[in-house]
């Protein structure tokens, strides 16, 4: 089994390989000098198994991909209403960076766009919790997805922090309509710090495969967050998670899905698998060309369009 599926996943690389088109996050200096060539892809069984190809052990960072995670955490750690009440659940058809929110109530659109993940950021852990303890808390809880403690590129974090201004108006435009209730350079600090966060593919498949288990790590054993609150991540993944190619990505691949400008994808299938691939250079929406490429072979060679008759 194990060299079957790693075949195929190799097999799979191949026909993306030569693909050079799109290119590197720039507005983050220090994304825009990551390895171009840099390609992997990784399946997480939800019994554990993982296989791999290519890249699958680099460190980059994990970017928006943390969206999802910390939307989780934010649902756990203060519950539906809470989070609802300061985060919608509307897909926004729009760019990750739009400052994008609902007129009147001033409330993000959605937790896969910045405003919304700022917003999820600052509702994790208790109410009395300072930013550096949220942080470490949103850290902490990103690590439990991946089973094992994950740490941050301090490079990253500082380069991207020197050119926040966008994520800062986003925030100080929360701030002013009440959704933020915090300092929004202290927020922003803490959710860029949540960004700059490193994995590998596998990592990233192993986070997938504990959504897809519906919250249950497959390598730990442990329980990271409550079925309902997968249920609420999934779905808005399946909806916003791919930004305004949302509808593209759910007709021709179909899976509940969140890509990162670092150039990681994940793709969570209930009940079966948590796919990862890493490939740094961005299409127009900042999501990465040869994942894309390489999530529309997967879907399409072994049938997992969640709408797909089985
Ligand atoms: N840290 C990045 C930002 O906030 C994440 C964007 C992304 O991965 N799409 O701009």
């Amino acid at each position: 089994m194990l060299s079957v599926v790693t075949d195929y996943l190799t097999e799979a690389l191949g026909h993306v390989e030569e693909d050079r088109s799109g290119s590197l996050a720039g507005y983050i200096p220090e994304l825009a000098a990551a390895d171009p060539h840099c390609l992997g892809a990784a399946f997480a069984m939800v019994d554990g198994t993982v296989y791999g190809a290519g890249d699958v052990d680099t460190a980059f960072t994990i970017q928006s991909i943390s969206k999802p995670f910390v939307y989780a955490l934010a649902l756990a750690d203060r519950g539906f209403e809470e989070v609802l009440a300061k985060v919608g659940v509307e897909p926004s058809g729009e760019a990750f960076n739009q400052i994008s929110l609902e007129p009147g109530s001033g409330r993000p659109l959605n937790p896969m766009i910045n405003a919304g993940a700022i917003t999820a950021h600052s509702l994790v852990g208790s109410h009395d919790l300072d930013a550096a303890e949220r942080t470490r808390r949103v850290i902490a809880g990103l690590s439990a997805f991946a089973g094992r403690p994950l740490s941050v590129d301090e490079s990253v974090c500082s380069s991207e922090m020197a050119h926040a201004h966008r994520n800062l108006a986003i925030a100080h435009m929360l701030r002013s309509y009440g959704i933020l209730d915090d300092d929004p350079r202290a927020v922003v600090d803490g959710y860029i710090r949540q960004c700059s966060v490193l994995v590998t593919a596998r990592d990233l498949a192993i986070m997938a495969a504990t959504l897809a288990d519906h919250g249950l790590n497959p390598l730990s054993g442990e329980r990271v967050v409550s079925e309902s609150v997968i249920r609420q991540v999934l779905s808005v993944m399946a909806t916003c998670g791919m930004y305004d190619a949302a509808g593209d990505w759910a007709t021709q691949v179909g899976i509940p899905a969140k890509s990162g400008v670092a150039g990681g994808l994940i793709g969570a299938l209930p009940g079966q698998v948590g796919i990862a691939t890493f490939s740094p250079r961005l299409d127009a929406h900042g999501n990465s060309v040869r994942g894309v490429a390489l999530f529309e072979q997967f879907s399409g060679d072994m049938g997992l369009h969640v709408m797909s008759v089985p």
